[in-house]
């Protein structure tokens, strides 16, 4: 592990052009439960019904429940993982993070530059209305179990990517931008099996760009990186931000 460390390291002090791609197991030690994997969400919700666009339209119900779970259940704060990012990011040593999380904890641990490939819950819309909620606005209703408007309508929907919908085509542009022109990518915490977001990693690696995975699980792609940590975020992250940054701010 020692050595792996000190290389992984050294590539990511010497590339010019790093960019870091994070999925729900990045933010597993802040709390938040992943989808896929042992302690993940689809062991205990039905997907069609909590995740669809078309079913939240039916009934936003399901919906709320699993999203109880994800955000609300434990205080849910940035871990060490995303905090090592964020000074990386200040120092000079990271282009960007291009996530498909939508909890916000690597705007909250500072990190700046941050693409949110599936949206997030910051802002919420009534679909009726067109009254636009914060997630503190509608706080109070998710934790009862009911999200309404103030216009009755119970179509107030957060303005992230839902299953069947589209990814936001800007953030997507941006993100791509990022990809094709980093000379080395991290992937933490992803199960890469969601597109089209997980076909980013793939881009990276055809350009030729060195790869690292940090991730507890295999995935279908590992034969893409030169470096897999098969560890948690949380502990591997502050070490290699600990190696990088050693008196080597740039
Ligand atoms: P995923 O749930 O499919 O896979 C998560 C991966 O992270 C798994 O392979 C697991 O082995 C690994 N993992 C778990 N804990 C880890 C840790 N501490 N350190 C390193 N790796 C760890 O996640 P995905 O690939 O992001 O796809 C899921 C979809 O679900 C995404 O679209 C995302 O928007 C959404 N989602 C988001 C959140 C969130 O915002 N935090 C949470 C759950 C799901
Ligand atoms: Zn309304």
């Amino acid at each position: 592990m020692e050595e792996k460390l000190f290389k992984v390291a050294l590539a990511w002090e010497k590339a010019e052009k790093p960019v870091v791609f994070t999925g729900a197991g990045m933010s597993a030690e802040s709390g938040v439960p992943t989808f896929r994997g042992q302690e993940g969400l689809w062991r205990k919700f039905d997907v069609e019904k909590a995740a669809y666009l078309d079913s939240f339209l039916d009934d936003p119900e399901p919906f709320w429940e699993m999203t109880r779970e994800l955000l609300l259940k434990k205080q849910v704060k940035p871990n060490a993982g995303h905090f090592a990012l964020a000074k990386l990011e200040r120092e000079g040593f990271l282009q960007g993070i291009i996530t498909q999380n939508i909890d916000g904890l690597h705007q909250k641990a500072g990190s700046r530059r941050v693409f949110e490939l599936h949206g997030s819950m910051e802002k919420l819309d009534c679909l009726d209305c067109k009254k636009v909620y914060d997630w503190e606005g509608v706080l109070k209703g998710v934790e009862k179990g009911e999200v309404k408007c103030i216009c009755g309508s119970k179509k107030v929907k957060p303005r992230l990517v839902f299953f069947g919908e589209s990814l936001p085509q800007k953030v997507l542009e941006k993100a791509s931008e990022l990809v094709e022109d980093c000379d080395l990518m991290i992937v933490i915490g992803s199960s890469l099996q969601v597109y089209p977001a997980a076909s980013l990693p793939q881009i990276a690696f055809h350009k030729g760009a060195e790869m690292v995975l940090i991730n507890s699980e295999k995935t279908p792609f590992d034969y893409y990186f030169n470096w897999i940590f098969r560890e948690a975020a949380g502990k591997v992250l502050p070490e290699l931000e600990e190696k990088i940054l050693g008196g080597n701010q740039k």
